[in-house]
C-alpha cells in the first residue's frame, strides 16, 4: 500500500506522527508492505510554497492508494479570504480524490462510557458507523441561487439511481463485515428523491440477502440515536441528513479527539480524524492521537484489506483505555493516568503488537 501522509498544521503533526508509528509497527508485524511518503498541506504549505495544496502534494496523493491527513488550519491565516485560507487545500484535495462515501464510526469504549452525554446504560455497547453520500444531494444540486431581488433563495435536492446504488453497495459491503444490519435513512414520506433512494436501496438489497435492511425517516433516526443507539450497526444516508446525523453520533462518544473518518469510493481513499488543528493545544504534546490512530486502523481494514492488523490496533486502543491511560481531554477520574500524545502513541503501539503476537501464538498452538 502506498500511503501519502499529510500531517498538516497544529496538532495534525503530533497526532499523525503517532498514527504512522503505530501503523508501521503493526504493518511490520503482519508483513504488510506500506510505503509512506510525507507531503505538505495547509498553512505549512502556504509558508513553504505559497499554496495550501502544492502541485507536488496533489500528485503524490493521486499516485497513492490512500492519504492519511492530520488537520489543516492556523490562526495566522484567519484574515485571508476563504479562497486563500489553509482549509481550501483540504477542500480541493477532497474534490480531486473524488470519494463519494464518507464513513464515520462512533463507538463506546467501556472505560470511557461516563464521558458520553448519554446515560451509561443507554450508550454502553454502542458501535455504529454512518455511511454518508458525499458528492450529491442538495449541497451540489442545480439550479441553486437567489432571485434577482434576493427575496427568494433556492436549492435542489437531486439524486440519481446511480449515485444511490454506488454508495449503497459500499454500505452493504461494510454491514456484511460487521453485524449485518443496515439502516437506510431518508424522508420518503415527503421527498421524491427519498422515494427513489428507498426504491434503489431495496433493489441493491436483493444482492445482499444476508444483510438485514430497515428504513427509517431521518427524524426517527435522530431520535433513536439518543434514546437507543445500540440498535444501530451501519446507517446509510444522503449528504444533508448524513452531515447532521454524523455530528449527532459523534457527540455521543464524548470526545472529539477519539473520532476517525474515511472517505472512499474515489480514485484514492482519504483518512482523517474528525478534529481540527486545535491551535490552543498545538505543540504541547497533549493532543489525543487516538482519532488519528483509529484512522490508521480503518485504512488497514478498508484500503489494504488487512482486517487482523486493523483489529490489533483497535485492541491496542481498548487496552490503553481500560488500563486507565488518558490524554488530558479524556481525564474524568482522580485515578486516571495522564499521558502525553507521544506516550499514548507508544502505549497503543506496544499493546497492539502484543495483542497481535498473542493472537499469532494462539493460532500456532
Ligand atoms: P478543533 O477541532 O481544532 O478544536 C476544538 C476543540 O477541541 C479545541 O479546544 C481543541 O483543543 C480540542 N481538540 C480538538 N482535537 C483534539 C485532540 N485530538 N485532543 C485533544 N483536544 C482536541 O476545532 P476549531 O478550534 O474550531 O478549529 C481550529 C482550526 O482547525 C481552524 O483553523 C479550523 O478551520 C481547522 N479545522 C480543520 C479541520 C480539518 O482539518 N479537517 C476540521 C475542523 C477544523
Amino acid at each position: 500500500m502506498k500511503l501519502a501522509v499529510l500531517a498538516g498544521d497544529g496538532i495534525g503533526k503530533e497526532v499523525t506522527r503517532e498514527a504512522v508509528n503505530v501503523l508501521e509497527r503493526v504493518s511490520n508485524l503482519f508483513d504488510i508492505d506500506v510505503r509512506i511518503e510525507q507531503f505538505e498541506i495547509g498553512a505549512e504549505a502556504i509558508k513553504a510554497n505559497g499554496s495550501p495544496l502544492p502541485e507536488r502534494t496533489l500528485e503524490g496523493c493521486l499516485e497513492s492508494d490512500a492519504v492519511l491527513l492530520g488537520a489543516v488550519g492556523s490562526p495566522e491565516f484567519d484574515d485571508l479570504l476563504p479562497e486563500d485560507r489553509p482549509e481550501i487545500g483540504l477542500l480541493n484535495l477532497r474534490k480531486h480524490l473524488g470519494g463519494f462515501a464518507n464513513l464515520r464510526p462512533a463507538k463506546s469504549h467501556p472505560s470511557l462510557v461516563n464521558s458520553s452525554p448519554l446515560r451509561p446504560e443507554i450508550f454502553e455497547g454502542t458501535d455504529l458507523l454512518i455511511v454518508r453520500e458525499l458528492l450529491g444531494g442538495i449541497y451540489f444540486g442545480e439550479p441553486r441561487g437567489f432571485s434577482e431581488d434576493r427575496r427568494r433563495a433556492f436549492n435542489t435536492l437531486t439524486y440519481s439511481a446511480f449515485e444511490i446504488e454506488r454508495v449503497a453497495r459500499i454500505a452493504f459491503d461494510i454491514a456484511r463485515d460487521r453485524k449485518k444490519k443496515l439502516t437506510s435513512v431518508d424522508k420518503a414520506n415527503v421527498l421524491e428523491s427519498s422515494r427513489l433512494w428507498r426504491e434503489t436501496v431495496n433493489n441493491v438489497a436483493a444482492e445482499y440477502p444476508d444483510v438485514e435492511l430497515e428504513h427509517l425517516f431521518v427524524d426517527a433516526c435522530a431520535m433513536h440515536l439518543v434514546t437507543d443507539p445500540n440498535r444501530f450497526d451501519v446507517i446509510l444516508t444522503g449528504n444533508l441528513f448524513g452531515d447532521i446525523l454524523s455530528d449527532e453520533a459523534a457527540v455521543l462518544t464524548g470526545s472529539l479527539g477519539m473520532l476517525a473518518s474515511a472517505t472512499i469510493g474515489g480514485k484514492v481513499d482519504l483518512y482523517e480524524p474528525v478534529h481540527g488543528s486545535a491551535p490552543d493545544i498545538a505543540g504541547k504534546n497533549q493532543a489525543n492521537p487516538l482519532g488519528a490512530i483509529e484512522c490508521a486502523a480503518m485504512c488497514l481494514a478498508q484500503t489494504a484489506n488487512k482486517r487482523q492488523a486493523s483489529e490489533a490496533i483497535q485492541t491496542g486502543v481498548q487496552k490503553v483505555l481500560s488500563e486507565g491511560y488518558r490524554t488530558v481531554d479524556l481525564i474524568t477520574n482522580a485515578d486516571d493516568v495522564k499521558v502525553t500524545t507521544e506516550e499514548m502513541g507508544e502505549l497503543v503501539g506496544r499493546y497492539a503488537t502484543e495483542s497481535a503476537n498473542f493472537t499469532h501464538a494462539h493460532r500456532a498452538v
